[in-house]
């Protein structure tokens, strides 16, 4: 059950702002709602914003949570963390079991 429309976000867009009116996603299928408990700062996101990968959008990939909001019933309250990578499973990365590198 999502009690709030917004949440807490550290946003980089060519510069960095703490916004605590930042929209909550919606989730598309297969995706979930977390409430983040801890959230760390890695090296990545420090090369985020000097410019890595032209990435633009909420910082903070290393987290662990519970889920909130899911299609499917079985992840319901679940205790999960974060996972960078989303990797295809399809190309030539993942093939050679590099999913970390997957494009
Ligand atoms: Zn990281
Ligand atoms: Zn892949």
């Amino acid at each position: 059950m999502i009690y709030s429309v917004t949440m807490r976000a550290i946003v980089f867009d060519g510069k960095l702002e703490y916004r605590a009116d930042y929209p909550l996603p919606v989730p598309l299928e297969g995706e979930a709602i977390i409430k983040v408990s801890l959230a760390g700062v890695c090296a990545t996101d420090l090369e985020i914003i000097k410019g890595y990968m032209g990435f633009k959008g909420v910082l903070g990939h290393e987290f662990v949570g519970v889920i909130e909001e899911c299609s499917d019933d079985r992840f319901q309250g679940k205790r999960v963390v974060g996972e960078i990578n989303i990797p295809c499973g399809k190309c030539e990365c993942c093939k050679a079991k590099m999913p970390a590198h997957c494009p």
